[in-house]
């Protein structure tokens, strides 16, 4: 019963290293959250121990008469969340959740369609050395170049020329919501299944900030780390009569043993999620986006080559272009961790930079919004990005907005009985 500490004091050293990290400086990336503790209690608990290949009540193993209640609260709450019809809260990731979707819904060799990768989606969305692109033969939708916005025409075009038998739909780095409808209706024009992972904007769909895609789609996968808030998972929802052929496809179609732990934790975040607080936090995570947006979309960014795509978000995050900057995408990041803030460079689409460099950042406030930044705080720190992209970033300007990011980091101490 050595503490970890004790047993193991490198890796304790890197774990006390990393909490002072997140608690030091701003975390911005747009996947990213903070866990609860009680959250990371759960994924912390003795259920990493057991075994439990099947689903509740219908188990392999003997003993999981506890990992039945666990499992079950996270089915029910999830599904009352989001109003759906079945759940499977096993799926080890969101790329597991939309492996074992497919799997549930397609044949290796049939077509998909879904947004390329440099347009906002997903690896597992058809990139080409990703399960999804090796086992399915893919087709890929795009963002209109003026307006940023998914092309529906090229959507339904392209669903019409290759009569895919699934239809992707979400995103990874997209500023604006999707026409859910609209995707239904052309999946049924060609017959094809609807599939949409909303993993970067469950949190806000549970908030009711955020259409919801369930009524529309006949599968939706999410991840439960981001804006959901919980701990780094899959979930898979569907229409009540796909659920045996998701569930056989998660086990034992894709994995072994649930990691019941997870599970734990992931049925507290559900919890969370559907209460009056997470909410709230939800719009502010909205308000800070939009704040960030507008400061990004002023006359000194402008001058500099900055500017937003699509001019402006309707969700957690911003896609900053800079295109017509001197600074590419990976030096805007360097500027930004050297203050304290932590983003992630990003392709915009028909990106002159390479891949490594890039000449976007995607910027979000969903782990600001848990620290419990309001508006005030936004407004700040949508200047400090402001002040480190303009032109004139020397040592002094660093120091300075270093230290108006360590006031803020301050102001909001994060896990502080840790
Ligand atoms: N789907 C979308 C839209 C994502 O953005 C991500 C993660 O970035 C995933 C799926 C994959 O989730 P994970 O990293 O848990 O496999």
């Amino acid at each position: 019963n050595e503490s970890l500490h004790d047993l193991d004091p490198e890796i304790a050293a890197a774990v006390d290293a990393e909490l002072r990290r997140q608690q030091s400086t701003l975390e911005m990336i747009a996947s990213e959250n903070f866990a609860p503790v009680a959250v990371m209690e759960a994924q912390g608990s003795v259920l990493t121990n057991k075994y439990a290949e099947g689903y509740p009540g219908k188990r392999y193993y003997g003993g999981c008469e506890h990992v039945d209640v666990v499992e079950q609260l996270a089915i029910d709450r999830i599904k009352a969340l989001f109003g759906a019809e079945a759940a499977n809260v096993q799926p080890h990731s969101g790329a597991q959740a939309n492996a074992a979707a497919m799997f549930a819904l397609i044949q290796p060799g049939d077509t998909i369609l879904g947004l390329n990768l440099a347009h906002g989606g997903h690896l597992t969305h058809g990139m080409k050395i990703n399960f999804s692109g090796k086992l399915y033969n893919v087709v890929a939708y795009h963002v209109d170049e003026q307006t940023g916005l998914v092309d529906m025409e090229e959507v339904e075009r392209l669903a019409k020329e290759n009569q895919p038998k699934l239809i992707v739909a979400g995103w990874s780095a997209y500023p604006r919501q999707l026409d859910f409808a609209e995707f239904r209706r052309i999946a049924d024009e060609v017959g094809a299944y609807l599939m949409v992972d909303m993993a970067h904007f469950a949190g806000l769909v549970a908030a009711g900030l955020h259409p919801s895609p369930v009524p529309y789609a006949d599968v939706v996968t999410t991840t439960t780390h981001k804006t959901l808030g919980g701990p780094r998972g899959g979930v898979i929802l569907s229409k009540a009569e796909l659920a045996k052929k998701i569930n056989s496809a998660v086990f034992p179609g894709q994995q072994g043993g649930p990691l019941e732990h997870v599970i734990a934790a992931k049925a507290v975040a559900f919890k969370v999620a559907a209460s009056e607080d997470f909410k709230e936090r939800q719009a502010r995570t909205l308000e800070g986006a939009k704040i960030l947006a507008a400061r990004l979309l002023q006359d000194d960014a402008k001058a500099a080559g900055v500017s937003v795509l699509s001019g402006g978000t309707d969700v957690h995050l911003v896609l900053v272009d800079l295109r017509n900057s001197e600074l590419n995408g990976q030096d805007a990041e360097d500027r930004l961790h050297e203050v304290g803030i932590t983003v992630n460079r990003n392709a915009v689409p028909n990106d002159p930079r390479p891949p490594m460099v890039t000449s976007g950042l995607r910027i979000g406030t969903p782990a600001l919004a848990t620290r419990g930044f309001r508006a005030e705080d936004f407004t700040e720190v949508a200047d400090v990005i402001a002040e480190a992209l303009l032109p004139g970033f020397d040592e002094a300007k660093k120091t300075a907005l270093a230290a108006r990011v360590t006031a803020l980091a301050e102001k909001y101490p994060l896990y502080p009985g840790l």
